[in-house]
């Protein structure tokens, strides 16, 4: 496709939505798979909703998810910055810009002011809903002269600007996902475009920026499709070329309910903090309303950009389903550079209390093993804390039944013995040592299998399952070794 462009655009309200960040994945999505380019827009003119550092945090969110974008706002060295040929991309640096198309829409007779107050409004509106109407302002201004109108400015009457929808008028409009979409006037409001405070709302500047940044296909959440006639009647009051339409079903949890916060994690940094990969995340959030042709579940960014497409995209919820992103992350964890995923993992070790900077320092590789033995069994990287307690704890208590068992067996004695000859006439446990010391116990033993294996395993780390035998060993070390033993020999074999 010829000349693409989108956009993300969020408001910034506190934290990247994990809906969002879906919204902002299939718009980039959309944008390489076209050659296009792909903008960030800040939708800031609401400014009782505006969060201090917002902007930021959502910009490391899409750094982190790998978004990239070509045109709008960044961050570089802790300051926000922006770039590209159509900016600003800050709203509330534009004010001026809607200024100028307020007034054009006035002077059409497209838009009118209205003077109407705050109780006047309520009022209005209560009296509808007696009367079992939908609420919507009832045109008092709509019959004022633009004369009057000035008038009352001139004298200082605090006003808005609303747009003026013709009566009884069907608009027509085509969504990629939905299909054809005809909705009549007259289950429309006069939509306030320009608020007391001179801010534009949302409706006024998310169509004059779209137009004036060659925006061609709105890629945006469901909820956003009853404000879209407005925005289509007003890409015909200006006269300009309408965008393409995409909007998205709703991000939705098992229940079928939206995904709020009262409902656990929602947001970008929450998923990044419990140790979701990004790569695991994204490829799972592709799949929450879209699928690929062949019905692939496991897909990298390349492969994403390869094979997306609204066609694709289904018109009912996208379900989010936990247990699936754990199944995808999982995958990516195992794949996983080890140098990148020990980086990952520190910040919960340390968190755990089981490491310090210097431990970092001195042992790394020997964390790149611990991370590279339990990664297995993980599905996010918080997980970790919970797998590796056995290696930082000095002795080990045995409380699961099984386990108990096995060190009531006949051979159990001679085992723990022949082990802890074996390490104790050792320097220190090598890797190639944990490799063959099972070897030389069950020579000198004659014990085998399960007989041998078992007591070792139950000694070292007090349970029947776990990380493979020759990790646990080598990752324990001579002494803490010996200490297990010490202490299964004193409390349990006595
Ligand atoms: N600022 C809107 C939001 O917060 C953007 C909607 C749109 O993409 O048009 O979601």
């Amino acid at each position: 496709m010829e000349g693409v462009r989108v956009r993300f655009a969020p408001s910034p309200t506190g934290y990247l939505h994990i809906g969002g960040l879906r919204t902002a994945l299939y718009n980039y999505l959309f944008a390489k798979h076209n050659n296009g380019k792909f903008i960030l827009r800040i939708e800031d003119t609401d400014r009782t909703r505006y969060v201090e550092g917002a902007i930021e945090n959502l910009i490391n969110s899409l750094n982190w998810a790998g978004i990239k974008y070509d045109e709008g706002v960044f961050v570089e060295e802790g300051k926000i910055v922006q770039r590209g040929e159509y900016g600003p991309y800050i709203q509330s640096e534009r004010l001026d810009i809607y200024k100028k198309y307020v007034d054009e829409l006035i002077e059409k007779g497209y838009a009118y002011y209205c003077f109407c107050t705050k109780e006047r409004l309520d009022k209005v509106r209560e009296e509808q809903k007696i009367k079992g109407l939908i609420p919507r302002y009832d045109g008092l201004c709509r019959s004022l002269s633009l004369e009057e109108a000035r008038e009352k400015i001139a004298n200082g009457e605090e006003y808005v600007v609303r747009l003026k929808l013709p009566p009884n008028r069907d608009i027509k409009f085509k969504d990629l996902v939905r299909g054809d979409i005809i909705i009549n006037t007259e289950d429309l409001d006069d939509q306030v475009l320009l608020k007391s405070d001179g801010f534009p709302t949302y409706h006024l500047a998310v169509v004059v920026d779209d137009h004036l940044m060659g925006i061609t296909h709105i890629v945006r959440g469901e909820e956003w499709l009853p404000s879209t006639p407005k925005h289509v009647y007003l890409y015909e009051a200006f006269g300009w070329e309408k965008p393409t339409y995409v909007h998205l079903p709703t991000v939705l949890n098992k229940e079928r309910k939206k995904l709020s916060k009262r409902h656990g994690d929602v947001s970008v940094e929450d998923f990044r903090k419990k140790g979701y990969l990004p790569e695991g995340l994204v490829n799972y959030l592709a799949l929450v309303g879209w699928t690929p042709e062949d019905n692939r579940e496991i897909l990298s960014m390349e492969e994403l950009i390869e094979e997306f497409s609204f066609e694709r995209v289904s018109k009912t919820g996208g379900i989010f389903d936990i247990d699936k992103l754990n199944w995808v992350n999982g995958h990516y964890i195992r794949g996983y550079d080890l140098d990148k995923l020990t980086d990952i993992a520190i910040p919960f070790l340390k968190e755990a209390g089981f490491i310090d900077d210097e431990f970092i320092n001195e042992r790394y590789e020997w964390l790149k093993i611990l991370v590279a033995t339990v990664r297995e069994g993980l599905s996010n990287v918080s997980e970790i804390v919970d797998k590796v307690d056995i290696f930082f704890n000095d002795k080990v208590e045995v409380e699961d039944e099984e386990a108990l068992e096995v060190l009531k067996w006949e051979e159990t004695p001679t085992v723990l013995n022949a082990l802890k000859e074996e390490v104790e006439n050792a320097q220190e446990i090598t890797e190639e040592l944990s490799k063959t010391i099972m070897k030389k116990i069950q020579k000198s033993t004659g014990v085998k299998g399960k007989k041998l294996f078992m007591p070792v395993r139950v000694a070292l780390s007090g349970k029947i399952h776990g990380p493979e035998l020759v990790s646990i060993i080598y990752l324990l070390g001579k002494q803490n070794v010996l200490k297990r033993i010490k202490y299964i020999e004193n409390n349990h074999l006595k």
